[in-house]
Order: structure tokens, then sequence, then C-alpha cells
């Protein structure tokens, strides 16, 4: 096993890594920017290595500071949590080429699943069903057209390198596709410095359905079930469930076995996603990826594991130790994504906590790095929360999550959580009747 772990991150997610660091006896290395050094996750590490100023792309982002902190501080191991460089195929490399274990699946994987256009190409070979779209990148506007019209409006154009919902533009008819495809480019561009793009047909009211893998590397691959991340802003989960509300356990059984087999024969190792839309009972892939996510805990309540452990222990070479029969579901998760935003117009608040007060009791858990005196930077992510409910049913759950949000208090910022509160309320996400345009719809008051 490691002896100490370096963790490349901030935030409730380097809180969260530090929690199975602790529990499986490892010390922690936490880095931070200059606007971090008195952040939770700095406080709770053994030792703390300042990696620079607070834009990340000269702390967060900048691997020689990290590896240098990992140099002195002795770590053998950089878990890199997710954002950041956590889908950096290169940084990986690098971990590696320094002799660190890097805790994630192997670069060359990174690196194939990084690139959405590669990524399906992997995924139809393996025979998992794909949302119909071009083969491959649309490097011009005339050949964009023709797809367009072959596919059917709506599409959408998509960036191979895309993430975080960014360099996404949908074409509603041949009048939209030119608009669509530059700007998608440009902001493909800007964001990912790789202007590839490809077409994907636009689906009118599918569910996000994803499902958590987990590979040994030595021929042991399970899943650990669904998640629904359907309720989105703007491409951005905001609430997830475990199971979902839509899927039968035959559905699901299927969709793992399939999933299972693909990352068997694709020598897969560690933890990854691959997400699905789901519509008219067909799954089509969209995406793999390769890290843990934001969402990872609603799992965690349905199968009562520790996903990071588990991650740790494969990165450090030992066997999963188990199989899909040992893996049991048991009753139902949601989980709320607080941000500091305003729930209204969702412009960023960031500024001084003066006071926080989490809920608790049976069932809840909430994964944060906010105390009463903290400052929420402006320069990262917005999440500040995450509100998990776990109970024996999804109508439980739901009156569980209504009492834990009605005993959450962040006072000093205002934060996403009374939007939080009216979902809870609303009469359709009760039925758990909805697609990945309900939220956008509920936001907007129709
Ligand atoms: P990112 O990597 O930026 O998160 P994804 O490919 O995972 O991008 O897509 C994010 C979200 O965008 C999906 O969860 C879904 O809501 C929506 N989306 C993606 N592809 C399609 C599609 N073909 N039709 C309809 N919605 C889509």
């Amino acid at each position: 096993m490691f002896q100490k772990i370096l963790i490349a991150n901030r935030g409730e997610i380097a809180l969260r890594v530090q929690r199975a660091c602790r529990e499986l006896g490892i010390p922690t290395v936490a880095v931070h920017s200059t606007a971090d050094a008195d952040a939770m996750h700095v406080r709770l590490a053994d030792e703390s290595v300042c990696i620079g100023p607070p834009p990340a792309r000269e702390s967060y982002l900048n691997a020689a500071s990290i590896l240098s902190a990992a140099t002195i501080t002795g770590a053998d191991a950089i878990h890199p949590g997710y954002g950041f460089l956590s889908e950096n195929a290169d940084f990986a490399e690098m971990v590696e080429a320094h002799g660190l274990a890097f805790i994630g699946p192997s670069p060359a994987h990174i690196r194939m699943m990084g690139d959405k256009i590669e990524a399906k190409a992997a995924m139809a070979a393996l025979g998992v069903p794909l949302v119909p779209g071009s083969d491959g990148a649309v490097s011009d506007l005339d050949a964009a057209r023709r797809i367009a019209a072959a596919i059917g409006y709506p599409v959408l154009v998509k960036a191979a390198a895309g993430g975080g919902g960014r360099g996404m533009k949908v074409a509603n008819d041949a009048d939209e596709i030119e608009e669509a495809w530059r700007t998608a480019r440009t902001e493909a561009r800007a964001a990912f410095g790789n202007d590839a793009v490809y077409l994907e047909k636009y689906l009118d009211r599918p569910r996000h359905i994803e499902l958590q893998v987990f590979a040994d590397g030595r021929g042991q691959v399970v899943h650990f079930g669904e998640r629904d991340c359907s309720l989105q802003r703007r491409h951005q989960k905001l609430v997830e469930e475990a199971g979902s509300p839509m899927l039968s356990a035959a559905e699901r059984d299927a969709l793992g076995a399939r999933a299972t087999s693909a990352l068997a024969k694709l020598g897969y190792r560690n933890a990854g996603t691959l997400e699905f839309l789901y519509q008219d009972g067909q799954f089509a892939f969209i995406e793999m990826n390769t890290r843990l996510q934001v969402e990872h805990p609603v799992t965690e309540m349905v199968c009562g594991i520790d996903l990071v452990r588990e991650q740790i222990r494969i990165a450090a070479g030992q066997e999963l130790g188990y199989g899909q029969s040992d893996i049991r579901f048991s009753g139902h998760a949601i989980e709320c994504r607080v941000t500091a935003e305003d729930p209204e117009t969702f412009m960023p608040t960031p500024g001084r906590v003066t006071a926080f007060h989490p809920p608790g009791g049976l069932g809840v858990r909430v994964d944060s790095a906010l105390y009463a005196g903290y400052r929420v930077p402006a320069h990262y992510d917005s999440l500040v929360a995450k509100l998990i409910v776990h109970a024996p049913t999804r109508e439980q759950a739901i009156a569980r999550l209504r009492r834990a949000l009605a005993e959450f208090v962040v006072v000093g910022i205002k934060t996403t959580l009374p939007l939080h509160q009216r979902i809870v309320e609303d009469a359709g996400f009760q039925r758990g009747d909805y697609t990945i345009h309900w939220l956008e719809r509920f936001v907007a008051g129709q």
C-alpha cells in the first residue's frame, strides 16, 4: 500500500479523498494556491504545500509545481480528484515517469476517452450502441450541412475535447447549422485548444443515465449500478439519483453486462463512468469519464462502498476481491449540488460565509469544505456543498431531502439551496417524470 498520497485538488473533493486515506491509515499531502491557504482541505491534511497564485493554471493545473510538491514531501501516489488534471493524460504520464502512482486509469485510456470521437469509435467497435451522428470529425461546413441533413434536424455540434457542457451547440434546422458549427468550433478552440467537432442527433426527450464501473486491471470488472443525472442546467448536472426512477433491475443488469464486457476487452483499470442518453427504452453512449465523478456519493450510499478506497486499493495493485454477484443495491439516494450562485440569476456569489449549519440525522450526508468564517474564492468552481440523502424508497428519500434542505443554513453568501427546495416540492420531480430538458424549463418558470 502507498506510504503517502498527495491530493492534487481542493474543496470538498480534496476532503473526500483525505477521508478515505485517513481510514486506510495513509498520510496525505494537500496542495493549495495562495487563495486557499485557509481552506479546510489544507487544515485537515497531514502536510501542505503552496503550489502557486490563485489562477488555476498557475497552481492546480501546474503539473511541475504539483510534482515538485510530491517529490519534496516523499509522496508515492497522486490522487487527482475530479476536474483540474484528473483527465489529463500527459499529467498521468508525468506522474508515472517520476516513479509515482497515478490513482486512476492508464494514460492511454485517459487519452482515448478524452477524445469523444475516439471514445465513440472504440465503444462502437465493442458493441456499445451510440447516439446516431457523424462518423468522426466534421472539418468543413459543407460536410456539416450534408451530414446534418442525413441525420435529420435538430442536430448537436459537439467538441471532441468537450467537457463541462462547453463547445456544444444545437442547430434546429439548416439555417442554424453554420452558426452552430462555427461557434462550437470557436468555443472548443478557446476552451480546449482543439477545435475538432462532430455531429450528433439532438434527442428531444432523453434521460441522462450513467453507469459506474470499476476494473482492477487483473481481469475483474464490475459495475455499481446507474445514476440518473437528467436534472441539468446548461448541460451541467444539478441533482443526481441512484438508481434511476425509470430503470428496471433487468435493464440495469443488461446494460451492466454489456458495459463490463466492453471494458474487460479494453483492459481498463480503476474507476470509470459510461454516460448514456436513454430514450424510448434504448441506451445510446455519449462519453466515458475516466475519473471519480462529483455525483459518486449516491452510488456509495446505495452500494455501501467507499469508491475512493477502491480506487486507491486498485492503484496500489490490489485485486478487487469480489464479483458482480457480491454487489447489492439498497434503497434510493439523491444528491443536490449546492453552488455559490444566485438561485435565480446563477451569477457567482463568492464571499465570506458567516454561519454554516449542515443538516444531519439518519441517511443524511454532506460533503463540503465550508466553515463559518471561510471566504469562498472567486477563482474556482462554484460548488460549495453536496447534500446526499439515502432512504429505503425514493419517496422516503424525497421526504428526507425536504427535511434536510430545511435544516441547511449557509449565511453570508447566496447559494442554490432555495432552488433545490423548489425542485423537491415539484410534482414532476416527485413522480420522477423528467428528461434532460426539464430543469431548464423549470428554472425559466414554464
Ligand atoms: P460534457 O462532456 O461537456 O459534459 P456530454 O457529452 O457528457 O458533454 O453531454 C452533456 C449533456 O448534454 C448530456 O448529459 C445531455 O444532457 C446533453 N447532450 C449531450 N449529447 C446530447 C444529444 N445527442 N442529444 C441531446 N442532449 C445531449
